[in-house]
Order: structure tokens, then C-alpha cells, then sequence
């Protein structure tokens, strides 16, 4: 069913059914580009909850004995599902998270390839024989860790719920996900493909709730062996605490601050040109973002007119109309955020270039805006902006660049353009992040590992570290006579 939006009836998946949750309770799902209520999120109660960990203990024995290549054919099959669906689970995605169209179908068919990726790399998780005494067989093997529960926030609703469950069923786990209650129909979309696919029942659950009330109940539960979260970084500190009460592993996706490090020799309007673009995708709403603009002096203002030129050439619309590349910000939270960074920054003292405010219309739309003459102790150059914002602070000296860079406790993207590759080279060993580019600003890629340092977190998703987390290690010695 669907409502008159087009956006459709939001259900949970538990133990292999769709349902509405015990209680009844929901959440409405608002468009960020129109401020109207689109649908409901149904809540879970603790019944549901308990439910969904028992289906996820028998789905988990299911699906782990289930034979890989049987595994690798059905994961196929999800994707290309995946696939034919991308432009409906695109479009449900502009509705609930504002996003662009073609960014948001984008998204949809990148997923399906990371799924394909995992599903191929799962058949190579290979143990080893160690050589030993005669009679003796030793030998080290790699097993699912167990059920999962598995946290993922708003930004990416297809791209976050995909790397969780991708490689917890890769890796032949069952997982309990809570998508964002936010963006809950991408999340529905996605598990419609493994149900249609054939997943055995309790292998994926769905659930949507109190963000800490089922975070309590699933990382206290003996039934999960893994606790997976991709979100800010006090929450992430919180759930990683709670795993630890328990002594579970976890695997911390956090926010970042991404430093830009614009050396002298760098061409500045090729630099202002590649940065804008990642800047200004996903409305800065990504946790990679370009953040921090830490341009040489003698660049500072070639590049800041080629930056402004690329903002102003933003067009900031609904994300469903023709044309639009940069949709609202996805909730009032964010909308309110970008707002009191700015007048902080402006209040002491930085210049807004370009942008600086919400856009006189209904929905969450906020200019894409660039600010000079930030000073250092301005809020906007310590706290994760999430939002279209670009601050530029010009250095002199690289070493020094270096340092503000690193100053943060963030450790997660940093990006440096130069000419040269000393240089360059210099900039990946002192930059202290776990994801680097070099005269570009590099998106994820399914075959290419992501993750941070610092606070930003631990654990790597993408490429085939992805499934380090997701298996354990045992060693087996065998006598053989
Ligand atoms: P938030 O910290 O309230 O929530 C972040 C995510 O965690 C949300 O999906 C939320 O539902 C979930 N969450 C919150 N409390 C939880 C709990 N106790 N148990 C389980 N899940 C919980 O922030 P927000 O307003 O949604 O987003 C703002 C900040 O979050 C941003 O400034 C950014 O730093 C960070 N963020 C990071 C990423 C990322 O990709 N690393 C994604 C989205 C948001």
C-alpha cells in the first residue's frame, strides 16, 4: 500500500514476516523538502524485539550451514532484484531523505555491487594448515561470528543498512538491523530484495524502535556476538561502552572533520573545483565530507573565488525536481545545526562568502555557503559540520597545515592536493585518518577497505577487510593418531 505521496506503508521483517509491532506505536516519516508528513515508522516493543533475536539465533544456524556457492547465488540474486527495483527505491529515497534523484538511484545501484562484491569475496574467507609434528593436523579456520545487531543512521539510508548486512550474510551471520527511523522505507526496500531473493527466515530482521531502548535490549542479549553501528561519534562511544560491559566485539563507523590540505604548488581552481563537488554531495551530509579548507596563503584567493563560483552554481531544490544537485538537509536537527555553526563562526568574526543562510521556502534548504576569516576557535573548525558548509583558512607553512589538520580527536577522511610527489607522499604519512585521496576527493568503493582513527572509530567496512569482523578465528589442532 502506499499513500498519496507514492511513498509506501513502512512494515518491520521479523523472523521472516512482515509486521506492524506489538504496541502500534509510530513515528511520522517527514519529506525534508516539503516539511509534510509522508508515513508512519512502526516502533518496537521489547516482544518484537525478543522476536527478532530468536529468529535471528535460528536464522543464523540456517544460514550459516547453508553451502557457500548456495550463499554466493542467492546474495546474486538480491542485487540484480536490487537492481531492476533502483529507480523505485531511489525515488522512495529522495521522498524520505532529500537527496537528488539521480544521486539517491545512484546510491541504490552502487549498493547491489557492493552486495555482488561481498557475495564473491565470502567464497575466498579461506583458513590455513600450519606445519607441525607428523600425525599432527593444525590448522586455523574462519567461522561467522554469530547474529548481529546493527545500528545505521539517515545520510546513506540504501548505502549504510548495505555494508551491515552485506557482509554479516556474506560472512554466513544473521543480523537484526535498526535503520534510521528516519529513512525507514529505503531500509524496507532493500530487505524486500533477500526475502524476494529467498533468505531463510530469520537470517535478516528488520526492526525500527527507541534508538536506545534497542540498542539496551539487543547488545545486552546473549544471542548477538557482534554490535555494528555507523552514526555520531557520542553515540557510537556509548553503544561501544555497552558491548564492552558485555565483553561483545564492535565495529565503530563515526563522524569526521575531513581536513583539505591545498599545498603550493597545487593548481587552486582544479583543487576548488574537485573539493566543491564532494563538498556540496549529499548536501555535506556525508561522513567523509571535505570539511576543513587549509589553503597556502599564496593560493588562498584564487581558490576561494573558484569555490564560490562552484557553490553558487549549486542548484538547491527539491530533490525530485529536474536539475536540482543539491537537495534540503535531511531534518530540522541538521537544518538547526549548520544554522547556529554559522552565526557562531560569523559572531566571531568570519566572513560569509557565499550562502549563510536557509532558503526562504518551506523545507529544510540551506545555501551552500563558504566562509573566510574563520577564527580558530570558531565552533564550525572543531565540531563535524554535516551540512553544506566550507570554511577556508589559508597557512603558510605545510608542517603547520599538518598539525591543525591533526589537531582533532577525528581520524576518519583527509584529502591534500600538490604537484608533487614527495610531497604527496609526505601528506598520506603525517595525515592521521584511515581514508586518503591526493588531488581529488575519492568516494567509497565496495573493493576498497573504509573506516577511521582516533575517534572516529575502529573496524574497516569495504573490501575484504570488511569481513574481518564478521568471522572469527579458531585454531584446531588434531591429533591424528
Ligand atoms: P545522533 O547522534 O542523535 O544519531 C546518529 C544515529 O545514531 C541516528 O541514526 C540515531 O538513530 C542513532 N542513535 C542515536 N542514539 C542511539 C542509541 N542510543 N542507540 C542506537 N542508535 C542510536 O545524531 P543525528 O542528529 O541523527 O546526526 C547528527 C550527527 O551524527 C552528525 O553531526 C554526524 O556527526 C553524525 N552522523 C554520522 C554519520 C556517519 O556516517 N558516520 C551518519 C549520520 C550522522
Amino acid at each position: 500500500m502506499t499513500s498519496d505521496h507514492g511513498y509506501p506503508a513502512v512494515r518491520m521483517y521479523i523472523a521472516g514476516e512482515w509486521c506492524q509491532g506489538g504496541t502500534g506505536r509510530t513515528a511520522p516519516i517527514v519529506n525534508p523538502a516539503t516539511e509534510e508528513a509522508i508515513g508512519e515508522v512502526p516502533l518496537a516493543t521489547t516482544d518484537d524485539l525478543d522476536r527478532a533475536l530468536a529468529g535471528a539465533a535460528e536464522g543464523f544456524r540456517a544460514w550459516r550451514d547453508t553451502p557457500v556457492a548456495r550463499r554466493t547465488a542467492l546474495l546474486h540474486a538480491a542485487a540484480d532484484l536490487l537492481t531492476e527495483r533502483s529507480a523505485e527505491v531511489g525515488r522512495i529515497m529522495t521522498l524520505e531523505q532529500g537527496k537528488p534523484l539521480a544521486e539517491a538511484t545512484g546510491e541504490a545501484r552502487r549498493v547491489a555491487d557492493t552486495l555482488r562484491w561481498h557475495a564473491d569475496d565470502a567464497r575466498r574467507a579461506y583458513g590455513r594448515i600450519i606445519p607441525s609434528a607428523p600425525g599432527t593436523l593444525l590448522s586455523v579456520r574462519r567461522e561467522p561470528i554469530g547474529p548481529v545487531a546493527a545500528f545505521v543512521p539517515w545520510n546513506f539510508p540504501a548505502g549504510g543498512p548495505m555494508r551491515k548486512i552485506s557482509s554479516a550474510l556474506c560472512a554466513g551471520c544473521s543480523i537484526i538491523i535498526k535503520a534510521s527511523e528516519e529513512t525507514p522505507a529505503t531500509a524496507a526496500a532493500l530487505v524486500g530484495c533477500f526475502v524476494d531473493a529467498g533468505l531463510p527466515a530469520g537470517a535478516l530482521n528488520l526492526v525500527f524502535g527507541e534508538p536506545a531502548e534497542v540498542s539496551a535490549h539487543l547488545i545486552a542479549s546473549p544471542v548477538t556476538r557482534l554490535i555494528a553501528f555507523t552514526g555520531s561519534v557520542p553515540v557510537g562511544k556509548l553503544l561501544a561502552a555497552a558491548a564492552g560491559e558485555v565483553m561483545k566485539p564492535s565495529l565503530m563507523e563515526l563522524g569526521g572533520h575531513a581536513p583539505v590540505i591545498v599545498c603550493a604548488d597545487a593548481d587552486p581552481a582544479r583543487a576548488a573545483r574537485r573539493a566543491a563537488q564532494a563538498k556540496f554531495a549529499n548536501a555535506g551530509q556525508v561522513c567523509t565530507s571535505p570539511s576543513r579548507f587549509l589553503v597556502h596563503e599564496r593560493l588562498v584567493e584564487d581558490f576561494t573565488a573558484e569555490f564560490v563560483k562552484a557553490a553558487e552554481a549549486v542548484v538547491v531544490g527539491d530533490g525530485l525536481a529536474e536539475g536540482t544537485t543539491m537537495g534540503p538537509l535531511a531534518n530540522e536537527r541538521r537544518l538547526q545545526a549548520v544554522q547556529r555553526l554559522t552565526a557562531d563562526a560569523v559572531s566571531r568574526g568570519a566572513t560569509v562568502r557565499t550562502g549563510g543562510e536557509r532558503l526562504d521556502r518551506a523545507g529544510y534548504f540551506f545555501a551552500p555557503t563558504v566562509l573566510t576569516d574563520v577564527p580558530a576557535d570558531a565552533d564550525l573548525l572543531h565540531e563535524e559540520p554535516f551540512g553544506p558548509l566550507a570554511p577556508i583558512v589559508p597557512f603558510g607553512d605545510l608542517d603547520e597545515a599538518l598539525t591543525t589538520a591533526n589537531a582533532l580527536p577525528y581520524g576518519l577522511a583527509a584529502y591534500g592536493f600538490t604537484e608533487s610527489a614527495a610531497t604527496a607522499e609526505h601528506l598520506v604519512r603525517e595525515l592521521e585518518a584511515g581514508i586518503l585521496s591526493v588531488n581529488h576527493c575519492g568516494g567509497s568503493v565496495s573493493e576498497a577497505p573504509s573506516g577511521g582513527v582516533k575517534e572516529s572509530g575502529y573496524g574497516r567496512e569495504g573490501g575484504p577487510e570488511a569481513l574481518d569482523a564478521y568471522l572469527i578465528t579458531k585454531r584446531v589442532s588434531h591429533l591424528l593418531a
